[in-house]
């Protein structure tokens, strides 16, 4: 495929295109070539892949609010559905050149999320219908390479479709033709928590968010009917989640990352007029994940371990081991913790390196000095 064809499948001009190449990663994937766009650029969404003569387009970035009350009709002007936001990691599979491929956010290929989706869920009828199709989900559930988080009922890594888009032009189905045409193909999708007026979503979402709080889910995903326009609120249990983690690993998070979460916090406090004693219970709350992690962490390269991102897969040994190279290849230092075999399958717990925490945590503590 010259790449004057991708151009128009893109739907950019030519120009653009050559100065959209420069910036595009190259890859293979079992001996496949292919490239993809690692930020958003010239009007592509980050994560579109260029490959075997397709565009599989990628996810847009959903834009958040942090006040629904004002924020929900800034964005939208009639009815929202309102879905669930999972927790775990973004993936879109399509069919290319008769392979079904699953994408990661950054738009490679993940060769652990392709060979685990084919156990998971049956695809094949669905893109026999319809091969163009971009079928959009998080991977949850606490075994998998990137993001873990339980669920009930989840014991390893299951798929929950939340979107459904042409391959090519990143165009989505409308809310209910989507979720009718997951249910008639057996896939699993993220629970509808409503269709609500503009004008009542903020007040509706308030006991919903609630609820998703308390039991430590992550938050919601409101979206226009013909599922163009999309926005996303968050609970104070995954702000706290979110905190946790980072201060578990206080060098290698952008402190940007933290400061937001941080913000969020303020706003809902705010927004949901607490009382004094409750904003007093969030501020606790709020604080433990933070100081609790970070105390961890500190105690953890005192008593001269290492902290890291661990993670557990469950796989084939073969789904194993591509996972393993591919996480090497990306530049990640790997260290193996556990490793052993259940009913055929290779249980593995492994963790990514990093260098930052544990190199100035142990410089802290052997007193270097702060010029600040
Ligand atoms: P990005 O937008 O690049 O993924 P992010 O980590 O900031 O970055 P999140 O805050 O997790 O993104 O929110 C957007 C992501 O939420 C989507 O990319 C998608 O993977 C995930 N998600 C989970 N549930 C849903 C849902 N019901 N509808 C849409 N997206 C969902
Ligand atoms: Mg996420």
């Amino acid at each position: 495929m010259d790449d004057t064809e991708y151009h128009r499948r893109l739907g950019i001009g030519e120009s653009a295109f050559d100065a959209l190449e420069e910036h595009l990663e190259h890859r293979t994937y079992e001996g496949r070539e292919y490239r993809h766009v690692p930020d958003y650029r010239y009007g592509v969404e980050r994560g579109t892949a260029l490959i075997g003569g397709e565009v599989v387009r990628g996810f847009p970035k959903i834009a958040r609010t942090l006040v629904l009350e004002t924020g929900v009709p800034n964005q939208f002007d009639d009815r929202i559905a309102v879905e669930e936001k999972l927790n775990g990691y973004n993936v879109r599979v399509a069919r290319v050149e008769g392979d079904q491929l699953a994408f990661t956010r950054s738009g490679m290929v993940c060769p652990f999320t392709t060979r685990m989706i084919e156990r998971l869920v049956d695809l094949e009828a669905l893109f026999d219908e319809h091969p163009e199709a971009m079928v959009c989900g998080e991977m949850i559930g606490p075994e998998n390479p990137y993001t873990a988080h339980d669920y009930p009922g989840v014991d390893s890594l299951a798929f929950r479709a939340f979107d459904w888009r042409d391959r090519r032009s990143g165009e989505p189905l409308d809310v209910e033709k989507r979720r009718e045409r997951y249910e008639r193909f057996g896939v699993s999708q993220t629970q509808l928590l409503g269709i609500y007026d503009v004008d009542e979503t903020a007040s509706e979402l308030r006991p919903t968010v609630e609820e998703l709080d308390a039991e430590g889910r992550e938050g919601v995903v409101m979206q226009s009917l013909d599922g163009s326009t999309q926005l996303k609120y968050t609970t104070s249990a995954s702000s706290r989640s979110d905190l946790a983690y980072a201060f578990s690993l206080p060098f290698d998070y952008g402190q940007e990352f933290m400061f937001r979460r941080l913000l969020r916090e303020g706003f809902q406090t705010v927004e949901w007029d607490e009382s004094d004693d409750v904003a007093r219970g969030r501020a606790r709350d709020l604080g433990e994940a933070i100081l609790l992690s970070m105390r961890d962490a500190i105690e953890t390269v005192d008593d001269g371990g290492a902290v890291g991102e661990r993670h557990t897969v469950r796989a084939g040994p073969e789904t194993v081991d591509v996972l393993l190279e591919h996480l090497r290849e990306q530049g990640l230092r790997l260290e193996i913790e556990d490793d052993r075999r259940e009913d055929g399958d290779r249980v593995v717990t492994f963790c990514k390196r990093v260098q930052s925490s544990n190199d100035r945590i142990r410089n802290y503590l052997e007193g270097y000095i702060v010029k600040e």
